[in-house]
């Protein structure tokens, strides 16, 4: 039987409930269970594809090639469950199916409601691919008390009749105030917050509680007599030193235990922990550190980069050292001292991105790289500016450029209207709709073998997660190798390159894909592995 635990979040935004939620699934993992983990997002948006990182952070990419949200990327980061498309459903996709299905006539003359139309078509998505699982954990974005959390809201509710109250448990997260003037901590947004959630019918039964400090023993009595809870049910949850200390701290709070208990699972045995006390071990003794320039363009914004943030660090925990992330804004290089900035560096990352702005930062980034021998790692767009690098300043190819910076003579870079896909010849149109058109998800790549690339990743193929929608042009290889970049992986067709790398260079690698969303803090993503490792070296050299 599976087993359905609902995550509500109140009184704030951004409490951390999905790392919670993730932090929970290692947890029941470690006790041997099958747990997959669901978000819930209540905006209209039919997924995160279109909106800006600066709104919404990172869109983080699915193998099936989902545009989701990014508390996905934790969930498999602290999980390795690999997500997939029926893992993030948004208010825009139920409703948009829903008046599709009345435009085909499938509601057969009803009139079609908010109940119950849009909270079966929820509770089909909560249970949708969750046979042979022990627990699904579904996260409900927003905060109690909006009104477009509502139908979600009446959805789990409905839940606990629909499949036995003993086969729910909903868990709520807070905020506990600190107020320095009063030097007290405050329950009442939590009482007020747990009040609202019992009056759309559901009472939790586990409370985690962030607070900047421990909370007293008669504030937990307090919350949980007013909030009909037991006292053990009332978590604690401070802020930890890293993210990948946050399992082990929930499992001291008693977190795990409380969930079983709600299910009348109390005898269930501990937890094996070894890997998140090895990762917490690596992480808070390092035996070095390394600093990394990342020029991108969304550096204002931290969670825009939330899986190559992670990567990075699995990248110093995989070589045992702290890697500094300095976020460097692209466009303030244009016209500056390029090298001023990254002497310092031991490592420079160009990472994904949309747009020309900062481009010529990035360019001017990745001839530094080049010309002082520093360990380069360009992603996706950070792939393409080292193809037009090369050919503009190795190749003579002056006006090489990509097409999605406008009309060029020398498109090195180029829309693709035409590939090859696991379902077939994928097509598009030039100004065709932005939403869910891009080349997205799980692609092969064959390496050859005589390259970096081989050798790191120990295999002739491979499969990598895409989100783009530019190409680098094929037709410029010969000109690109005899400028001595190698194409060293290549779509099964041959016609799409994938790896391109300086066998002249001690490290330099770009990938038309973005391995940042498959690396796992206990298992490092082996290109994120080889970087650091490369940056280690160059760190020892200067
Ligand atoms: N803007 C580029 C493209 O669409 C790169 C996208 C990315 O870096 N994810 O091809």
């Amino acid at each position: 039987m599976t087993r359905f635990i609902f995550i509500t979040g109140g009184v704030v935004s951004s409490l951390g409930k999905g790392l919670m939620a993730a932090a929970l699934a290692a947890l029941l993992q470690a006790r041997g269970f099958r747990v997959r983990i669901k978000k819930f997002d209540p905006y209209l948006n039919v997924d995160p594809g279109t909106m800006s990182p600066y709104q919404h952070g990172e869109v983080y990419v699915t193998d099936d090639g989902a545009e989701t949200d990014l508390d996905l990327g934790h969930y498999e980061r602290f999980t390795g469950v690999p997500s997939r498309q029926s893992d993030n459903i948004t208010s825009g996709r139920v409703y948009r199916d829903i008046i599709m299905a009345e435009r085909r006539g499938d509601f057969l003359g009803a009139t079609v409601q908010v109940i119950p139309h849009v909270t079966d078509a929820i509770k089909a998505f909560a249970r949708a691919d969750t046979e042979d699982l022990d627990f699904v954990l579904c996260e409900i974005g927003g905060t109690v008390g909006d009104i477009e959390s509502l139908p979600f809201l009446e959805a789990i509710r409905q839940m606990a009749a629909d499949i036995g109250r003993n086969n729910v448990c909903y868990i709520h997260c807070t905020l506990i105030p600190y107020l320095a003037a009063a030097g007290e901590l405050k329950t009442k947004p939590t009482q007020h917050s747990v009040a609202q959630l019992r009056g759309i019918g559901i009472q939790p039964q586990v409370l985690v509680c962030r607070s900047e400090h421990p909370l007293p023993e008669g504030d937990r009595a307090k919350i949980a007599l007013f909030c009909n809870v037991p006292k053990e049910a009332v978590i604690s949850a401070l802020d930890a030193p890293s993210i990948y200390d946050v399992p082990m701290q929930y499992h001291e709070q008693g977190l795990d235990d409380q969930v079983l208990a709600a299910f009348g699972l109390e005898a269930t045995p501990p937890p094996r922990l070894t890997r998140w006390d090895d990762i917490s071990e690596r992480l808070h003794n390092p035996e070095g550190e390394v600093s990394i320039g990342v020029v991108g363009k969304y550096t204002g914004m931290k969670d825009a980069y939330k899986s190559l943030t992670e990567a990075l660090v699995h990248g110093g925990i995989a070589n045992r050292v702290k890697v500094n992330i300095r976020w460097l804004d692209a466009e303030e290089f244009e016209g500056q001292d390029v090298a001023a900035r990254l002497e310092p560096m031991h490592g420079i990352l160009v990472p994904g991105g949309f747009g020309e702005r900062g481009s010529e930062g990035k360019i001017a980034s990745v001839r530094f790289a080049r010309e002082r021998d520093v360990p380069f790692f360009g992603i996706c767009l950070g792939m393409q500016m080292a193809c037009i690098e090369a050919a503009r300043n190795l190749a003579g190819v002056d006006g090489a450029s990509t097409t999605e910076f406008g009309p060029t003579d020398e498109p090195v870079v180029g829309m693709i209207t035409e590939w090859m896909s696991a379902e077939g010849l994928q097509t598009r149109q030039e100004g065709g709709d932005l939403g869910g058109t891009m080349r997205l998800g799980a692609y092969e790549a064959q390496l050859s073998g005589n390259s970096v690339a081989a050798a790191i990743y120990g295999a002739p193929v491979i499969s990598e997660r895409h989100r783009h929608r530019y190409e680098v042009n094929v037709h410029y290889r010969e000109r690109l190798e005899a400028a001595g970049l190698m194409f060293s992986g290549m779509s099964p067709d041959g016609l799409l390159p994938e790896i391109v790398e300086r066998p002249d260079h001690p490290w330099f690698v770009g990938v038309q894909f973005h391995p940042e969303l498959k690396s796992k803090p206990f298992d490092p993503h082996p290109l994120f592995a080889g970087f650091i490792a490369a940056a280690l070296r160059q760190s020892r050299l200067v």
